[in-house]
């Protein structure tokens, strides 16, 4: 079962890199090849593997545009982008939206 969610996460993100939801960033670790794209989508109670995630964005060498993408645009509803949780996305998307004059 665990393996099935793993399998629609991972697949629902790369379909979503795939028609432009997800900015193409070349040197991304996320899309080196060197890590299953499902370490970013731990399961819920998954601590370890959410701080492994993140751990990984920490160090991704496009944190920096990756972070701009995830607190603008980014409707990927689950999983690690950014070292940013899904709720710590839409919080900041929320803050930054309360933030602007109108
Ligand atoms: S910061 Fe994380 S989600 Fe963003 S490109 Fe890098 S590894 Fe991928």
């Amino acid at each position: 079962m665990v393996a099935a969610a793993d399998k629609m996460h991972t697949r629902l993100f790369f379909e979503r890199a795939l028609r432009g939801a997800a900015p193409n960033l070349p040197g991304a670790t996320c899309s080196s090849g060197k890590y299953p794209a499902g370490t970013w989508f731990p399961r819920g109670t998954d601590r370890p593997g959410r701080e492994f995630a993140r751990n990984l964005c920490l160090g991704c060498p496009v944190l920096r545009e990756c972070r701009e993408w995830a607190t603008t645009s980014c409707t990927i509803p689950v999983g690690i982008v950014a070292g940013l949780t899904a709720r710590q996305r839409r919080e900041l998307r929320d803050q930054q939206r309360k933030a602007v004059p109108a």
